[in-house]
């Protein structure tokens, strides 16, 4: 007898891989499967493609780029059906997603020649001889391993930033997400139908593993850490280098001066949004002692209000089905150590939904407080002071994002958290902030996306120096006297020796 999988299930059919709805099990469309010579094919045909795309210049891409952008936009409904159908995100937070995307494609597109062009810059006076150039050039073929829980913000955020710089693109989108992944691929294809500059290739984690070790010149990652740790060990046989967006679990933290009302309201959008499957949501949050029990009570009235369901609803299913047993597992641990649920609980996972749950008082050995729940549920532990809270929020190995409530000292308490990101006064706001990087520490990663640094993860610094005129302290050369060397010394003794 062969077990019935729950729905949102993906399973592989005649070299297929058939995506269905994790709340009706409907299919949303099927892909198919690349063999591991179908991903080094892949990459090949995109180095070519590579070629002619990086010659069209930033002038040209930045073109294209912005018809797709124009693309996506005037598509936002049709693309944000396919993600609720597919991942069974709701559809309002499908089109806000999209809404980050269309921008990131934007910036890249506009700020690609600024960050990443050719320019002089200034010699110094030991070399005062020769003028200095430098430019960003792309890597050639990168590779981009994508996540399901924001299946197009995410990989557009490394996509989008690979194609700006030069570079063409092989995409493996999760096997949770593959057909958003296809269409963003198809509506690229529209903009730029000459060669195959934007590619998918599509199946299981080892369709991953291949493109790892399929000769592209970097590998963009985003998903859990555990396997942000075996593309680095892959990467590693071939020196590919790689950037790692991995896990996190960012934390909260509120100050006595803080708006309650604000912290209540932002919290809840940061650790229930996407049904809490978001690796910069708040899973944890430290309320210093004279607004705790307010802020808790403020917290539970609005995570309450949430509904949960298939259509038209705050929350919608979880994902990966596999993830509600990590969910309630980490309730039930919460409140067996002592932790006290003051909404939901175990009871609150019922396939395959998880409902609001806010647990307080837990220890911070437990798995609610170290590990990634991804599900729309939260800790709020009561701390002294903001150095406790900050001590907390920073005892783990993971450090993605943050956010702080309060007036006073809010922005350095964010500059104390050890993390790559921070939100003051609201949370989640750097990731749509196209002008910022992204990116972690620690487990959570390392490498940015988004912003100048993001252009500049998909680029290599060349460096070139011109000799302008005759050296005056002539030092590099098996000509030079050493009249020529007491000359550098002195000259040097005198610039830096005082
Ligand atoms: P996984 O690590 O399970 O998968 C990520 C991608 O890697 C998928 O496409 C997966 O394919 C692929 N993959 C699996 N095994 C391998 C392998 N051995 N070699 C290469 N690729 C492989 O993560 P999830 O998809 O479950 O995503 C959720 C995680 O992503 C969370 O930890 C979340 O915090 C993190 N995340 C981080 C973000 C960030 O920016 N830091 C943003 C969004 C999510 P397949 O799906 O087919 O198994």
């Amino acid at each position: 007898m062969t077990a019935v999988l729950p729905p949102g299930t993906p399973t592989v059919q005649d070299d297929h891989l058939i995506s269905t709805s994790p709340a009706s099990g409907d299919e949303a469309g099927r892909v198919p499967v690349a063999a591991a010579v179908d991903v080094e094919r892949a990459v090949e045909r995109a180095r070519a493609a590579g070629q002619w795309w990086a010659g069209l210049g930033f002038t040209g891409r930045r073109e294209r780029l912005l018809r797709w952008r124009r693309l996506l936009a005037q598509r936002m409904e049709e693309l944000a059906g396919l993600m609720h159908a597919e991942g069974g995100k709701p559809v309002a937070d499908a089109l806000v997603e999209i809404v980050t995307a269309v921008e990131h494609v934007d910036w890249a597109a506009r700020n690609a020649r600024r960050v990443l062009g050719p320019r002089r810059v200034r010699s110094r006076l030991v070399l005062a001889e020769f003028s200095a150039h430098l430019e960003y050039q792309p890597h050639g073929v990168v590779g981009v391993i994508g996540p399901w829980n924001y299946p197009v913000f995410t990989p557009i955020g490394s996509i989008a930033y690979a194609l700006a710089a030069g570079n063409a693109v092989v995409f493996k989108p999760s096997e949770y997400t593959p057909v958003v992944g296809q269409w963003l691929v198809d509506s690229f294809a529209e903009v730029v139908p000459e060669h195959s500059v934007l590619t998918a290739v599509h199946g299981l984690g080892d369709v991953g593993a291949a493109l790892c070790r399929a000769g592209v010149d970097k590998l963009a990652f985003t998903g859990s850490t555990a396997t942000a740790k075996k593309v680095m060990a892959a990467c590693a046989e071939s020196l590919t280098p790689v950037l790692l967006e991995a896990g996190g679990k960012d934390a909260m933290i509120v100050d006595a001066d803080a708006d309650l009302d604000a912290a209540a309201e932002a919290c809840v959008w940061g650790a229930m949004t996407n049904a809490g499957q978001t690796c910069i949501g708040i899973e944890r949050a430290y309320a210093v002692e004279p607004v705790f029990d307010a802020f808790v009570d403020k917290v539970v009235e609005r995570a309450g209000r949430l509904t949960v369901g298939p259509e038209d609803a705050d929350i919608g299913p979880i994902t990966m089905p596999s993830q509600l047993d990590v969910i309630r597992r980490h309730i039930e641990d919460a409140v067996a150590r002592g932790g006290r649920a003051v909404l939901g609980g175990p009871d609150a996972v019922k396939p395959p939904y998880a409902y609001p749950t806010v647990l307080v008082g837990v220890p911070e050995e437990a798995a609610a407080v170290r590990e990634e729940t991804f599900g729309p549920t939260l800790t709020v532990n009561r701390v002294r002071t903001v150095d406790e809270a900050l001590a907390r929020a920073n005892a783990l190995p993971y450090g993605l994002g943050g956010s702080v409530f309060g007036q006073q000292h809010a922005v350095a308490i964010a500059r104390r958290l050890r993390s790559g990101m921070a939100s003051v006064n609201s949370t989640l706001t750097f990731a749509g902030m196209s002008t910022l990087p992204f990116g972690g520490v620690g487990e959570s990663g390392f490498g940015r996306i988004h912003g100048a640094d993001g252009l500049r993860e998909f680029a290599r610094a060349k460096a070139v120096t011109r000799r302008r005129g005759r050296s005056l302290l002539p030092s590099t050369t098996f000509e030079r006297t050493p009249a020529d060397v007491a000359r550098l010394v002195k000259a040097v003794k005198l610039l830096y020796g005082r």
